[in-house]
């Protein structure tokens, strides 16, 4: 069948980077299959007149997910059947008239959600615009959270649903009573070049072609590819203890004779990425060693007895350190040689993702989807209460890495993967399980098909032809 341009309308909001980067990646998939598409990006609350609260949604995620116990209170308290409801009965009330008003002005094929404050009013108005202009107008979800997500992204009434894991397969199925033939099982949309650069690894970057393939991304950045790479992020805005991860790295690397390059994403954090410029690594250094020796055993306690889930063969790798540190052997004769690499926003991701043996990150989903795709191991540093908190059962229980909070803590564990080959290939290897790199191109495929399948019962029932197949 012939690839007919189609009017996507994506809805979205930028809380966080990543509800935007999955609809980019969708658009850019829908363009280059469906030639002559165009897209509009609209945030129901924000960029329509909307009534309080839902205009300040996008400052008011800017500054609850800072502060983790404020966040965890207004997620648990909204997650409840009686708040939706109720939410979904005030903001359809107050909205749904203005937001119609809009959708039915950008003349969309199709819509697409991408956001879970923005599948009950739009659904509702997009049926109603449907209705007015005789023309069916299909509504899909594609759920960008990973492991876990709020009961507002599952509404039973879409037309399809797309999810990335079993466990939130699980809560749409529960929370939403989303029936099994609406959910497509797909991965979470990443950027295309994550695709490719999956494709070039050969699907497995701990092959000979896979190696070749990091050692010479490493080349092209101008990172030495004789050594260990760690990529050090925290989401677009640089968030987190990243400055004090970074010193550990530095002064654990050196003291364990590990050589390495830390780049340190410092996305739109200019300050962060100043002061580690202005740095005295040689300080660093011994202000860790001093604190180290005196606490030694306890920080090898704290490694251990951190987490149920940890995968066994960390565990083991973890038990073999804290013996070589028991015995006083976990001090190198040479220092590591170590260089970190501060860098701002990064718009290759996936080149810095592939050069890298490593990465360091909050457990935003996105990114560790990224991650996955490339078969890049993951040491995740912090999490949104509730939201995230799945995410960090998604690489646990997968086995590609660990989650730990204390930045000493975090410097030591990475130190022992980094001189333990073998424990790297492996999760890597099960980091490859989980990725979907190609996920967005496969969502794009299947909803514009359907969408192509209703555009053409609209023309025939214009024509008044008879007998088509329902949708
Ligand atoms: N990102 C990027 N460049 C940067 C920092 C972040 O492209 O310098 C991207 C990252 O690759 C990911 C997104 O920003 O696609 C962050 O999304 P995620 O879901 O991990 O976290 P959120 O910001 O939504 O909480």
């Amino acid at each position: 069948n012939r690839r007919r341009p189609l009017r996507v309308l994506f809805l979205s909001s930028d809380t966080g980077g990543g509800h935007r980067a999955s609809a980019e990646a969708l658009a850019a998939q829908f363009r280059a299959h469906y030639p002559g598409t165009t897209y509009d990006l609209l945030d129901c609350w924000t960029d329509v007149e909307s009534s309080w609260p839902y205009y300040t949604i996008r400052d008011a995620y800017k500054s609850l997910s800072s502060s983790p116990w404020k966040w965890r209170a207004l997620y648990h308290v909204s997650n409840n059947v009686a708040y939706a409801k109720l939410a979904d009965l005030h903001s359809h009330y107050m909205n749904e008239d203005l937001i119609r008003e809009r959708m039915e002005g950008m003349d969309p094929d199709v819509v697409v959600s991408v956001h879970p404050t923005m599948n009950y009013v739009p659904l509702l108005a997009i049926r109603r615009i449907s209705e007015k202009v005789g023309r069916d107008i299909p509504f899909f979800t594609v759920v960008t959270d990973f492991g876990s997500g709020h009961r507002h992204w599952f509404n039973k009434d879409v037309d399809k649903m797309y999810l990335a894991s079993e466990p939130i397969k699980r809560i749409a199925q529960k929370v939403g009573g989303v029936p099994d033939e609406k959910i497509v099982m797909s991965g979470l949309p990443i950027r295309q070049d994550f695709a490719s650069r999956a494709d070039s690894l050969g699907g497995d970057r701990t092959t000979e072609r896979g190696m070749s393939h990091v050692s010479s991304t490493k080349s092209m950045l101008g990172i030495d590819p004789s050594r260990r790479m760690v990529l050090v992020m925290g989401g677009g805005e640089g968030v987190g203890s990243l400055s004090d991860i970074v010193d550990e790295l530095y002064a654990k690397f050196r003291t364990q004779g590990v050589d390495a390059t830390v780049c340190v994403v410092c996305g739109r954090n200019e300050a962060l990425r100043a002061d580690l410029e202005a740095r005295c690594w040689d300080e660093v250094v011994s202000r860790s060693l001093r604190s180290y020796e005196s606490l030694r055993s306890r920080f090898y306690t704290k490694v251990l007895s951190m987490h149920a889930h940890r995968s066994r063969r960390i565990q083991l790798a973890l038990d073999r350190a804290a013996a070589k540190a028991a015995e006083g052997r976990d001090v190198a004769e040479r220092p590591g040689d170590v260089r970190v690499v501060p860098l701002g926003f990064v718009t290759n991701m996936a080149d810095y993702m592939v050069a890298a043996d490593v990465l360091v990150s909050k457990a935003g989903p996105g990114t560790i989807a990224e991650a996955a795709s490339v078969g890049l191991p993951v040491m995740l540093t912090s999490y949104l209460p509730g939201q995230e908190a799945g995410n960090v059962d998604i690489v646990l229980n997968g086995g590609f890495g660990d989650f730990c909070e204390d930045p000493e803590t975090i410097a030591l564990e990475i130190a022992c993967w980094l001189q333990e080959p073998e424990l790297l290939k492996k999760m890597s290897r099960k980091a490859m399980r989980v990725g979907h790199p190609h996920a967005a191109e496969e969502i794009a495929l299947d909803i514009g098909e359907m969408t192509q399948r209703w555009m053409e019962r609209n023309e025939d029932r214009k024509k008044g032809v008879s007998g088509t197949d329902g949708p």
